[in-house]
């Protein structure tokens, strides 16, 4: 039973909705399981509100905190330091107060590590990433840094897949942008080794949606589902019976769960107990149905 007392530690989660994050849920089972006295508390901030809540994050004392959709790129001029990983992706969702606000993006280094456990080595492959998004971006950015030749940015607004694609010019990866369109996208996954669903299709919210047709899939392929909540998702049943190996987002939400646990506490994180946790409340909210 959690015992909130005078010297409790503050960790807060921002963002706009929060009410269905399952952070919460993670990191206060690793509080109490690595016996910490520190408590997770997830607050609705508008980005009107953005700068007040960060002033206060400071004023009361916060040891850190997560920040979520729609706050992840626009956080980034009210900090007083970012982790130069976080500054190259445009994007944090994690900050250590010590006295000054410093942004990391724990995003990316949970979802490689949740692509390598599942035995995925992106050094000299072909990978397409679905989604423009904040985190299009720090799959992206991932990728490249972990030696992938090619990449195609595939995303419903071409626009945006644009700037995701110029922001990784430099970097030594082949980068293409493109729409959501058969034409193009479809040769590009046919040779693919990896595709990766950075866009919201197929969340609880808009549940049985695809990025795209199975049918450009097959055999021998990846494809990771970044939406964790079904824990499988249309698109990555029907992958999976095309013979692909299938992997969801829980492991990353998981491993960027533990990342910011480290950056906080200084310790390793505890990430059966997280992973438990993060399992019975997707298999609870299900139940609640
Ligand atoms: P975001 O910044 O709002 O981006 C959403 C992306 O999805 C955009 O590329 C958007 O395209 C695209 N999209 C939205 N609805 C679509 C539709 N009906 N058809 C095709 N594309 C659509 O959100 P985000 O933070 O990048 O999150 C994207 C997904 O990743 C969400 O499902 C989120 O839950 C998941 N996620 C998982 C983890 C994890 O730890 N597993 C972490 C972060 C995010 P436009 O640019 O055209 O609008």
């Amino acid at each position: 039973m959690l015992q909130v007392k005078a010297s409790t530690g503050l960790v807060a989660l921002m963002g706009c909705p929060v009410e269905h994050s399952l952070s919460p849920l993670m990191q206060n089972a690793a509080f109490a399981a690595t016996g910490l006295d520190l408590v997770y508390l997830a607050f609705a901030v508008t980005p009107s509100g953005l700068p007040a809540a960060l002033a206060g994050l400071k004023a009361l004392g916060f040891r850190g905190a997560n920040v979520t959709v729609p706050h992840k790129e626009a956080i980034i001029k009210y900090l007083d330091a970012i982790d130069p990983a976080a500054a190259r992706i445009g994007a944090v969702n994690t900050i250590v107060n010590d006295g000054r606000l410093t942004g990391y993006n724990t995003d990316a280094s949970g979802f490689l590590r949740s692509l390598q456990e599942a035995g995925f080595d992106p050094a000299g492959k072909k990978a397409v990433i679905l989604g423009a998004g904040g985190a299009a971006r720090a799959v992206a950015f991932a990728l490249a840094g972990a030696g992938c030749t090619g990449l195609t940015i595939a995303n419903r607004t071409l626009e945006r897949a644009g700037h995701l694609a110029a922001a990784l010019a430099g970097l030594s990866v082949l980068v293409k942008a493109c729409a959501l369109e058969e034409e193009e996208l479809r040769p590009r996954v046919e040779e693919a080794d990896l595709v990766v669903n950075a866009t919201s299709a197929g969340m609880a919210t808009m549940e049985g949606a695809v990025p795209l047709p199975a049918a450009w899939l097959h055999a021998g392929q990846w494809v990771y589902d970044l939406v964790y909540n079904p824990l499988e998702t249309r698109f990555l049943r029907d992958a999976r019976q095309r013979g692909c190996r299938a992997i969801s987002g829980l492991g990353m939400l998981l491993y960027q769960g533990a990342a910011a646990f480290t950056l906080w506490t200084g310790k390793p994180a505890p990430v059966e107990v997280m992973g438990e946790a993060l399992r019975k409340a997707i298999q609870d909210s299900h139940a609640a149905k």
